[in-house]
């Protein structure tokens, strides 16, 4: 696909942010070229829209960034997972592992009903604990999830993923 590498080149890395040692993925550059924004989420678009979905789900904050775009298109809701204490009604937790640090990941438990398919969008995949988290709360309301999405990420974290199906747009640059 011609645009990836328009995509990948729009992405910036930034050293030791927010910590020593880390390569930031900055996906900012990428939203502020309309082209290259477009095209990712397009991309996303084609590959879900005729396959009865009809759940997005975000992950904070980046997430959010590309989510709802795509579950306009493709005609579903967008449900945001967000960080501990952020949503103000009735949730589900689910503990999880960071790259730098512990966090928990919450959604609303009516956000979604029993046998929904839904696909979870972040904007990078690292070693897939956000994502594993974020499943487990779909899957714990009856949902099924039929893939999860990130215009980011390494090809070898499928395994974290409990069998769910990943796409990846662009490998990281520079890591
Ligand atoms: P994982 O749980 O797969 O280890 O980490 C993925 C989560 O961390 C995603 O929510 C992602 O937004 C965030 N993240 C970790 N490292 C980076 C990075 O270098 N760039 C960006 N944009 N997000 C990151």
């Amino acid at each position: 696909d011609p645009r990836l590498q328009a995509i990948s080149e729009a992405i910036r890395v930034i050293p030791n942010f927010p910590k020593p040692g880390i390569m930031f993925q900055d996906i900012t550059p990428l939203l502020l070229k309309h082209k290259v924004f477009k095209d990712t989420v397009d991309i996303f678009v084609d590959r879900y829209k005729d396959m009865g979905i009809s759940v997005v789900a975000g992950i904070e904050a980046r997430g959010f960034m590309f989510g709802p775009s795509i579950a306009l298109a493709i005609g579903a809701k967008f449900v945001p997972l967000r960080k501990r204490g952020k949503l103000p009604g009735k949730v589900i937790c689910e503990d999880y592992e960071l790259e730098y640090g512990k966090d928990c990941l919450e959604m609303h438990v009516d956000a979604v009903q029993q046998g929904e398919k839904a696909v979870v969008i972040d904007d990078l995949v690292a070693t897939g604990g956000t994502l594993s988290a974020a499943i487990k709360l779909l899957e714990c309301m009856g949902a099924e999830v039929v893939e999860c999405a990130c215009v980011i990420g390494l090809p070898h974290v499928k395994s974290r993923l409990n069998g769910r199906p990943l796409y990846i747009l662009v490998e990281p640059s520079e890591l």
